[in-house]
């Protein structure tokens, strides 16, 4: 059973404006002193209200370009001055806490790495404890929830009440497009256990290249995400750091207005009578479902009782096989996809070989 977490509402924090999406913009990593004021300037101009950039980043070489450190918070502070934007960085040890805090950042987010490290995890938790800056939390970079939300419930205990989520994807070796892939399921089941939790996308680290940002964006957008974490820069091509999936802020806005926001619910009478119809629809029919699969499992505990009196096999794969060939024959006929069924049916004969085996080892002890 998941447990709550004890959170401030994002709209309590001060920072974004409604509607969807609350944009966080700016660049991968704070490069100089120019390349930061022109970026957030021209992200002002267009109505961006947060600004990111990295000062100490995680680069998987040594050698490569590791951040500006220090100076980098006074540009941010000076952005801050300036602008009146709200700064934010990534921070992944407490010595990094305490100089944001030293410098009046607003808003701190843990890095997929640093979220992947439970040591690293309480060490900031505890560095954060009696602050009252919001803290967002990436995903770890492999596709573990339960770490994910360990890292939550830490800061949380820590007395973190202004606490958000940045989906950026996860290390794969499968073959996909993406620099990460995207997961999204991961991400339903986080917003499934914490609605309240603000969740943000972050697309330039998923996708990886800039061509991919609008669809995945649309994508966070169409599974009721509230916010997008985008990286900017006012000279892409130049970048010291994730040169291929920056944006300039004039493209930015470009991808902004292309986005499609539906309505998270609507209160409209017509539309609540046609949605609450099919609701009892589907309820109905997820009991039948249930009788139905209810049904199926008793005639697979004969069909174990029936074998075991006729000391045979429980796996019959040649059977197996053939009974799945015949239902994704099937699948279109129904509107199925074949990949569907064959999901579906694989958890049924899973289940099935499990409650078969049950009757095989009954009385075996005795
Ligand atoms: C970043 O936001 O620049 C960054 C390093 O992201 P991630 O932790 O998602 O790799
Ligand atoms: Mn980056």
């Amino acid at each position: 059973m998941a447990k709550t977490l004890d959170i401030v509402p994002v709209s309590e924090w001060g920072f974004f404006t409604l509607p969807r999406p609350m944009v966080i913009a700016g660049p991968c990593s704070a490069e100089s002193e120019e390349q930061v004021m022109d970026t957030a300037r021209d992200l002002a101009a267009r109505g961006i209200h947060v600004f990111r950039a990295g000062i100490w980043k995680p680069r998987t070489h040594p050698g490569s370009f590791e951040g500006v450190g220090i100076p980098g918070l006074k540009w941010l502070k000076r952005v801050k001055e300036e602008t009146g934007m709200k700064v934010c960085t990534e921070v992944a040890s407490e010595k990094h806490v305490y100089e944001c805090l030293k410098y009046g950042i607003d808003m701190v987010w843990m890095g997929a790495r640093t979220s992947a490290n439970p040591f690293l995890m309480q060490e900031i938790a505890d560095a954060l404890h009696d602050t009252d800056i919001p803290v967002l939390v990436k995903n770890p970079v492999n596709p573990d929830l339960d770490l994910w939300i360990g890292a939550l419930e830490r800061l949380n205990r820590a007395g973190v009440r202004k606490l958000g989520v940045i989906h950026r994807g996860f290390s794969t070796t499968e073959n996909t497009p993406y620099r990460n892939a995207p997961g999204w399921q991961i991400a339903i089941e986080l917003r499934t256990r914490y609605p309240e939790l603000p969740f943000f996308a972050d697309p330039s680290h998923m996708g990886g290249d800039r061509k991919y940002l609008l669809e995945l964006s649309q994508r966070a957008m169409d599974l009721g995400l509230e916010g997008l974490m985008v990286e900017s820069h006012c000279n892409p091509a130049v970048a010291l750091s994730d040169a291929k999936q920056q944006l300039t802020p004039c493209d930015l806005l470009t991808l902004l207005e292309s986005l499609l926001i539906r309505e998270k619910d609507s209160g409209d009478k017509d539309y609540r009578e046609g949605i609450d119809q099919l609701r009892a629809q589907i309820d109905i029919i997820d009991e039948n479902l249930l009788y139905t699969l209810g049904s199926r499992m008793k005639v697979s505990q004969k069909i174990g009782a029936y074998k075991k009196t006729h000391n045979v096999a429980i796996l019959q794969t040649g059977r197996w096989e053939q009974l799945l060939a015949g239902m994704k024959e099937k699948a279109r006929g129904y509107g199925l996809s074949e990949q569907f069924v064959e999901d579906v049916f694989n958890a049924i004969h899973e289940e099935s070989v499990r409650v078969q085996n049950v009757i095989l080892e009954e009385g075996r002890e005795a």
